[in-house]
């Protein structure tokens, strides 16, 4: 379905993001990796990945709060690949505090990987992909770019800014043939999440079960965390071509979440 397509997922040495490059080779893409990790491990998840799906899939270790390191990172797909077709921007960090006492640098840190990230990639890939007339632009954002919860609010506001860049740059490109969408997912059990439940679970002294239950999972209706496969899965239909005319669109996939 994508082949000689081209695809650059951020922060997809993990979770959700490796998720989708996995889903991204598997239908035929080559597929640029970037995230955080141990080079071995990380070099495992290529080959491994490469050799199931038969496509070229290559790392590059960028910081993505970075501009520069961004700009390097989709030059370097592009001169691999010959493009960026497909650019997933899904890096992100959480860090939970009242706002009262959150920590200046940690607001900026979740700022610069969650937002700034996105501009900087989309800026950085979308002159290729005018060129081609031909690109898709999916920002991994979440429920709470959608609705707020107390003492994320690094997170919220960037999430909601994601949002805001997406309309945006989806209006801007609306005559050609690139789309630019949000997937905001509710929760999903990776480490972003493992290392909240452990948090919960010392602050409520509960066990595990019922932290899930009870605290993490409050807010989701289904009672169910959100399956990695099935959020990849939205990603390839919003890649294929019946999903060209949706643009500009924050899609929940929550459980019930933002029904509420
Ligand atoms: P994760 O911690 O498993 O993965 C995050 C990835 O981002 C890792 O590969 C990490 O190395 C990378 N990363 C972090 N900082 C980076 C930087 N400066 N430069 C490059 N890479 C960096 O988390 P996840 O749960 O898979 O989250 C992926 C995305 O999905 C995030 O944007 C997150 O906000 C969003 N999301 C997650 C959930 C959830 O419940 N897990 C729900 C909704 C949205």
């Amino acid at each position: 379905m994508l082949k000689n397509k081209s695809a650059l997922v951020t922060g997809s040495t993990s979770g959700i993001g490796f998720g989708i490059a996995h889903a991204l080779a598997r239908a035929g893409s080559s597929v640029m990796l970037n995230g955080f990790g141990d080079a071995a491990v990380i070099e495992k998840l290529r080959s491994d990945l490469a050799a199931e799906t038969g496509t070229r899939v290559l790392y590059h270790a960028a910081d993505v709060s970075r501009a520069g390191d961004v700009a390097a990172l989709v030059a370097a797909t592009e001169q691999a690949f010959g493009s960026v077709d497909i650019l997933v921007n899904n890096a992100g960090i959480q860090f939970v505090s009242p706002v009262e006492d959150f920590p200046e640098e940690r607001w900026h840190a979740v700022q610069d990987i969650v937002l700034n990230s996105s501009f900087y990639a989309i800026k950085a890939a979308l002159p290729g992909m005018k060129q081609r007339n031909w690109g898709r632009i999916i920002n991994l954002v979440s429920a709470h770019g959608l609705v707020a919860s107390p003492f994320k609010s690094a997170y919220v506001a960037a999430k909601h800014g994601q949002i805001g860049l997406t309309k945006t740059v989806a209006l801007e490109v609306a005559e050609t043939g690139i789309t630019c969408n949000a997937i905001c997912p509710g929760y999903v059990l990776t480490p972003l999440v493992e290392n909240q439940i452990e948090g919960q679970a010392l602050a409520h002294q509960l066990p595990r079960d019922r932290v899930i239950r009870e605290v993490i999972l409050a807010s989701q209706p289904s009672k169910r965390f959100v399956e990695i496969e099935d959020i990849a899965a939205l990603v390839l239909f919003l890649c294929g071509e019946s999903a060209k005319s949706i643009t500009g669109s924050a899609i929940p996939i929550d459980g019930g979440w933002t029904a509420r």
